[in-house]
């Protein structure tokens, strides 16, 4: 017996030593050798940078640097590195159809369920990243916390994936954006999980409260879903419960009363433009109110020529006005004509996402701004700008390369060449590379614990 207890103590010791030998393996060091690198933030480009990697992180970033022995090199010396992008506005867990649901979505979450609905996400997911999109603020219509999920599981390391900020359901006055039926409401409880119902302060505290539990990391409401709406009261009081969780609170709006209720309550982004008057783009300018325009291009797969020309101004007078835009799509449906008209193939999700430039062009906002509004004002909406984005030293390692010079040419976004994620490549030269990205096993642990 005291032998085997011998033989135990022993083999604790020698597996001891062999974690803490594991722990101080020094992470591995990656080394970008860059020919010109963007810095969004001032709209100017260093050129001969060299970006040193060690682990998820960035170590270092300047001229001349010296490569350590043994890193691995990346010459991306033919092409322009800048940060990755952020859609700040869409849905990755919803798409809706002209069939079978005749582009109706009341029938889509009728139809497809939260574990559906989820592995689509993760395929928009990736999609989006290879197109250059690292971080995605997802927001609402993901079903039962589809959007949670995807989160959780790029973070563990299952899969390749943008950064999430998932908002959960979001939450409104009974039936949220449904005018359900009596029946629908009071015999089936169909509008849950699509929305929470909050008619009273007690509601819209439990509402915050639970979607933070359940992982959201930003928090959607409903402004004026519905004639009666939020009062300023109401958003002061979301806006505050939300901070107790670390969230930011942004309002879907869609009249001019309602708007107006939002930006009194000082709430921090306002998504979708076209009920805004000029007066309030001041507003928001004044008080660093952001702009998820949701900025729908005229394609020949949606929109009109109409909606697209009021789009255009709103945008235009919100830039002059000197509003903090982000790059935002509301993307949540699909339909046959989404091809690339010259070869027959399909647009992927990023295809489609990076297509509405065509509206900020139209609106003749400069590649400079559009690209602040692609990336800083994007981090910030997101709430990440203290660790995610910048190309700095002590940030996670994401970036992407395109060829050309989006300072002068926006449409060189199109073209992404070379995406890193959390330090890992992701695509490199035009080609996605995910396979160091899957895992059959939560191998990251985000803040040392298992968190959503
Ligand atoms: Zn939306």
């Amino acid at each position: 017996m005291k032998k085997r207890t011998g033989m135990f103590c022993l083999l604790l010791v020698v597996l001891l030593v062999g974690v803490a030998a594991a722990q101080s393996q020094p992470a591995p060091i990656t080394a970008i050798k860059v020919g010109r690198l963007i810095d969004p933030e001032t709209g100017t480009a260093a050129t001969n940078q060299v970006i040193l990697i060690e682990g998820e992180k960035i170590k270092a970033v300047g001229p001349n640097l010296e490569i350590p022995a043994g890193a691995t090199v990346f010459d991306l010396s033919k092409v322009t590195v800048l940060p990755g992008l952020v859609d700040a506005h869409t849905h990755m867990a919803i798409t809706y159809k002209e069939q079978p649901e005749n582009n109706y979505y009341y029938l889509t979450y009728v139809m497809e369920s939260t574990p559906l609905r989820a592995i689509q996400a993760a395929s928009n997911g990736i999609q989006l990243l290879n197109s250059g999109f690292t971080v995605v603020r997802d927001v609402g219509n993901n079903a039962l916390y589809a959007d949670a999920a995807l989160r959780q599981a790029i973070e563990q390391g299952w899969l390749p994936g943008p950064t999430v900020i998932p908002s959960g359901p979001m939450i409104g006055s009974t039936g949220g954006q449904f005018w359900p039926t009596p029946e629908m409401y009071k015999y089936h409880n169909i509008m849950f999980p699509e929305y929470i119902d909050a008619n009273s302060p007690d509601e819209i505290v439990r509402a915050i409260r639970e979607n933070m539990l359940f992982g959201a990391k930003t928090i959607k409401l409903c402004i004026d879903c519905k004639p009666w709406g939020y009062s300023v009261e109401d958003i002061k009081l979301a806006i505050s419960e939300a901070a107790k969780g670390g969230c930011m609170v942004e309002g879907h709006v869609q009249t001019t009363d309602g708007a107006q209720r939002a930006i009194d309550a000082g709430i921090h982004m306002i998504a979708h433009g076209n009920a805004l008057t000029p007066e309030q783009h001041q507003q928001m300018a004044a008080k660093g109110i952001f702009l998820n325009g949701t900025d729908t291009p005229f394609m020949p797969y949606r929109g009109s020529e109409q909606a697209f020309k009021r789009t255009v101004a709103n945008l235009r007078d919100a830039w002059e006005k000197k509003v903090p835009l982000t790059f935002s799509t509301d993307l949540d449906y699909w339909n046959e004509r989404m091809k690339n008209e010259k070869t027959g193939e399909w647009l992927t999700r990023g295809d489609l996402t990076i297509a509405f430039l065509e509206t900020w062009k139209a609106a003749d906002i400069p590649p400079a701004d559009i690209l602040r509004a692609m990336t800083i004002s994007g981090y910030k909406a997101a709430d990440i700008i203290k660790e995610r984005g910048p190309i700095k030293p002590g940030f996670y390692a994401d970036l992407i390369a395109v060829a050309g010079d989006p300072l002068t040419d926006i449409d060189a976004l199109r073209n992404v060449q070379f995406v890193m994620k959390n330090g890992m490549v992701f695509k490199k030269d035009g080609v996605m590379t995910p396979e160091k990205f899957f895992h059959p096993g939560p191998v990251r642990m985000p803040s040392g614990r298992w968190t959503r």
